[in-house]
């Protein structure tokens, strides 16, 4: 493989900068990633040259605005081998998009006693939205179980899939674990159910190729800013047949077709999902980093992550007390652990005087954190442009951390 990591390091400006003196290590990638300079040119080149308001105007700068917004939906459409443009939604990202399903897909579908299932490793963006509907229609929510390794208990899953259930949603790599979970058989098994599905994609992008007519799941959701764009913006995937069936999440402009006092009728497709002036920029920059990730190609990525991930596990290993929460057998480049009774926010602060830029607590997964039985952990997760020397610089800063505390 022909991975020029050098040239990637320098596409990135924030990269060659320093913190406390020392060059900075940036192992927070699950919780955002940088920007390559040509994500960060297209949106100053957008505001120099073309600014505009989209979908409204006919002159030239409305045009080729509009153009580029609605280039940018076909770019996320081919990355993840929709079937159409028309499955795209712009959201602000993962959040809104999980937000928006629940209201202007099941919402009016659901009736009290019927079940949504999730997972014990979602992110709360993937619990709140679903545990506040329960509590609106007077459904229950189930949760699929963990084992010790971090993976989905698959034989759990397929006993709590019931004539009951009407929605199943769960992640498809943990922001915490790391575990990648089998997400073409899991949705495989819930559709024999006869029950919708929607994934939660924010930490499988920027880290695997997605192919959502391969995965054949209803919705797919992700945020740009996980995969070298902006922050801001996100796409919200959904079956064609399923889109159109779905009221608007919140109405106003550019989501209709005719406006009187007595009768608005909205229009078909995505437009009907994005009331008001969207994040053309974001949308911009998207497709931008979609473009830049589709250059190195995402097996090239995901192979040297893996690489990373193999090498780093393998060093955290040989220190003593090292616990590391979730060992499933299919990982993304994310290590989450705990050393003795040491606690992460000390780790991390000591972490960080050394340049390495990690994550610390729980990740936004506190049922998972109880599943596991820690308060919280330090979150090692990498992106395409970090490096083993990377590794070995983090490897010293912690065993220098760990000595400065017990
Ligand atoms: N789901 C998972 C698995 C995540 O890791 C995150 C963010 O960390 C989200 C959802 C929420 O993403 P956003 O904050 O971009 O909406």
């Amino acid at each position: 493989m022909n991975y020029d990591i050098k040239k990637y390091r320098s596409d990135f400006p924030i990269l060659s900068r320093e913190v406390y003196g020392k060059p900075l290590v940036y192992f927070d990638n699950g919780a955002t990633t940088q920007k390559p300079k040509s994500v960060i040119d297209s949106i100053s080149d957008y505001y120099s040259r073309y600014n505009s308001n989209i979908h409204r105007g006919v002159h030239h700068l409305s045009q080729k605005a509009s153009f580029a917004y609605e280039n940018a939906r076909a770019t996320v459409q081919k990355h993840i081998n929709a079937n159409s443009a028309n499955e795209i939604i712009f959201t602000r990202g993962t959040t809104e998009s999980i937000n928006l399903v629940a209201y202007s897909f099941l919402r009016n579908r659901l009736t009290p006693g019927d079940e949504i299932l999730i997972t014990e490793m979602e992110h709360h963006s993937n619990i709140l939205p679903w545990q506040s509907l329960c509590e609106e229609k007077g459904a229950v929510l189930r949760i699929v179980p963990v084992n010790d390794n971090g993976e989905l208990e698959i034989a759990s899953l397929q006993k709590l899939l019931s004539p009951k259930t009407k929605f199943f949603a769960f992640t498809h790599v943990s922001n915490t674990l790391g575990t990648i979970n089998q997400a073409k058989e899991i949705i495989e098994l819930a559709h024999a159910a006869n029950i919708t599905v929607l994934v939660d994609g924010a930490q499988a992008i920027p880290h695997m190729q997605v192919d959502v007519q391969d995965l054949n799941c209803d919705f797919y959701c992700f945020s740009a800013h996980k995969i070298y764009g902006p922050t801001g913006i996100g796409a919200l995937y959904v079956k064609e047949d399923i889109l159109n069936d779905m009221i608007p999440y919140q109405t106003g402009g550019g989501t209709i077709k005719t406006v009187s006092f007595e009768k608005t009728v909205y229009v078909d497709g995505p437009l009907k999902f994005e009331a008001g002036t969207p994040n053309i920029e974001g949308a911009i920059g998207f497709a931008k980093a979609l473009d830049y990730v589709n250059e190195i190609g995402m097996e090239n990525i995901a192979m040297h992550e893996h690489k990373l991930l193999v090498y780093a596990t393998e060093k955290m290993k040989a220190i003593p007390a090292m616990r590391i929460i979730g060992t499933a057998k299919e990982k993304a480049g994310v290590i989450s652990f705990v050393v003795g009774k040491i606690h992460p926010f000390d780790l991390g602060t000591i972490l960080d005087q050394q340049g390495i830029a990690v994550r610390t607590g729980h990740h936004c997964t506190q049922p998972l954190m109880e599943r596991f039985g820690v308060p919280g952990t330090v979150r090692v997760s990498f992106g395409l442009y970090n490096t083993k020397e990377e590794v070995d610089l983090f490897i010293m800063a912690l065993e220098k951390a760990l000595k400065m505390l017990s």
